[in-house]
């Protein structure tokens, strides 16, 4: 069957309103040609995330309503600790107002000047957070992840190898914890597989260091072990989910992914020296533990939503409808990071427009276009976000690949929505000779794409 059958009905909604050519190109312009800058009013169909951007249920809304408001020990915390501990397994959930405020409370206590903290692939706020911390954050996923043809099932996993050649060339004392993103947002919304969480489990075991799960699309990754890995077919995904955690010593996570929420995260461990210490700073700058910046309100909103994320019928619907657009573009012959991951397409725009040099920015370019021919705002993931700088020559490095991610808000698009985005860019596939490359004129010293400003080069 052709028709995806989005596993809900619609009760309430929000208009999008359509822009002329002439008028996109206006409000790009004032934007500095930087998506993240235009109002988003004026952006028809938003890939620019799926944080924060799922609709919630009915359930999820009454949720809201129940929500208790007690400054400490809210029933609202006990219910959302509860449902953490049934999934996760872990011993202390501690709340916090999104994933980042999650990693900076983690990598604040457990990483000074000299750690390395090795991942699969860091995301864009993990990354920076531990280098805000003077440390280094160190990728060691699997060569495949970087061959955006390469059909590996579980192209986030880590290379056991390079882990263990990091860990031997610092010194265990010097890695305070290892991290394995699942799935690899970066590394293309790739899953990583239970045997390689195992195999990783093993090395930390052999080095006595605890094992970390950035966990925000943690049900997505266990769908995808329930598809793919051998011996899965027939659990439940819960079950799954709590095999994969059951390796883990705690995780960060940001709710505005697998939670279904607006906002929200948190921070689980079982060490309880580290759980103190994570709650005196929580205290000092996000709030009281058992709300950690949020309101009660939005603990039942997540507690509810960790349950809704696990249902089968939504996620099968939502692989398939993020798989329905890879495929129909790259039949097109738009080259994208394959195979499909769960929250989004990648496009390799270095692939499409190889007539741009990397650090004239192709993804920039590309994510440019997309807005200018069809009001659609995806976003960079290449030079503007991951460049770096040699040492030595203060000179420009471009990062490993140029992509032009568009993620799939959850439950918000039908698949009208994403026909119509199909067709945007298979236009854009016919005219790529035309797309030219760019310059920053403006940019920040940290998480520079959130500000940069660009002009076109001639
Ligand atoms: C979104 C995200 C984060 C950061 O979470 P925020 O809620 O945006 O602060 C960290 N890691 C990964 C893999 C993410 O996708």
């Amino acid at each position: 069957m052709k028709t995806i059958i989005e596993p809900f009905k619609i009760k309430s909604v929000e208009p999008i309103r359509m822009t002329t050519r002439q008028q996109r190109e206006g409000i790009l312009a004032k934007a500095g040609l930087n998506p993240f800058l235009i109002h988003a009013d004026d952006v028809l169909i938003d890939l620019l995330t799926d944080s924060g951007t799922s609709a919630m249920s009915a359930q999820q809304w009454a949720g809201v309503m129940q929500g208790d408001e007690a400054y400490a020990c809210s029933r609202s915390y006990y219910r959302f600790e509860e449902t953490v501990k049934d999934i996760m397994g872990f011993e202390y959930v501690i709340p916090t107002h999104q994933g980042r405020a999650a990693e900076r409370i983690l990598f604040s206590i457990m990483c000074d000047e000299n750690s390395v903290v090795p991942n699969n692939t860091h995301f864009d706020t993990t990354r920076a957070n531990i280098e805000f911390r003077g440390a280094k954050a160190v990728d060691v996923v699997i060569d495949e992840a970087h061959v955006p043809s390469n059909l590996h099932p579980f192209k986030g996993n880590v290379d056991v190898d390079k882990l263990r050649a990091v860990i031997e060339e610092y010194g265990p004392q010097r890695i305070p914890l290892v991290m394995i993103t699942i799935t690899n947002n970066s590394g293309g919304g790739q899953p990583v597989s239970m045997e390689n969480i195992k195999a990783v489990r093993a090395v930390c075991d052999e080095y006595s260091l605890p094992l970390y799960f950035d966990a925000c699309r943690f049900a997505e990754n266990a769908y995808f072990i329930k598809l793919r890995e051998e011996g899965y077919a027939d659990r439940s995904v819960k079950e799954i989910a709590r095999e994969m955690f059951s390796y883990a010593d705690g995780c960060t996570m940001s709710a505005k992914k697998d939670a279904l929420v607006n906002i929200g995260g948190f921070l689980c461990t079982n060490d309880d020296v580290l759980a103190r210490q994570e709650k005196e700073l929580l205290i000092l700058t996000e709030g009281f533990p058992t709300y950690g910046g949020l309101a009660g309100r939005d603990l039942e909103a997540m507690a509810q939503g960790l349950k809704e994320i696990l249902e089968e019928d939504y996620l099968q619907y939502r692989l398939a409808s993020t798989r329905y657009l890879g495929e129909r573009i790259a039949a097109a012959g738009v080259p994208i990071m394959q195979p499909p991951g769960g929250h989004a397409i990648y496009i390799d725009a270095a692939a499409m427009l190889p007539h741009i040099p990397p650090l004239q920015y192709p993804g920039q370019a590309l994510t440019c276009e997309l807005y200018l021919e069809g009001g659609i705002r995806g976003v960079e993931i290449g030079s503007v976000m991951f460049a770096s700088k040699d040492p030595e020559t203060g000179e420009e490095v471009p990062a490993p690949m140029e992509l032009v991610r568009l993620a799939i808000p959850r439950r918000v698009y039908t698949q009208s929505h994403i026909d119509y985005v199909i067709e945007v860019i298979e236009a854009l596939h016919q005219r790529r000779e035309s797309i030219r490359g760019m310059r920053i004129v403006e940019e920040a010293p940290f998480l520079r794409h959130f500000s940069a400003r660009f002009e076109w080069i001639d």
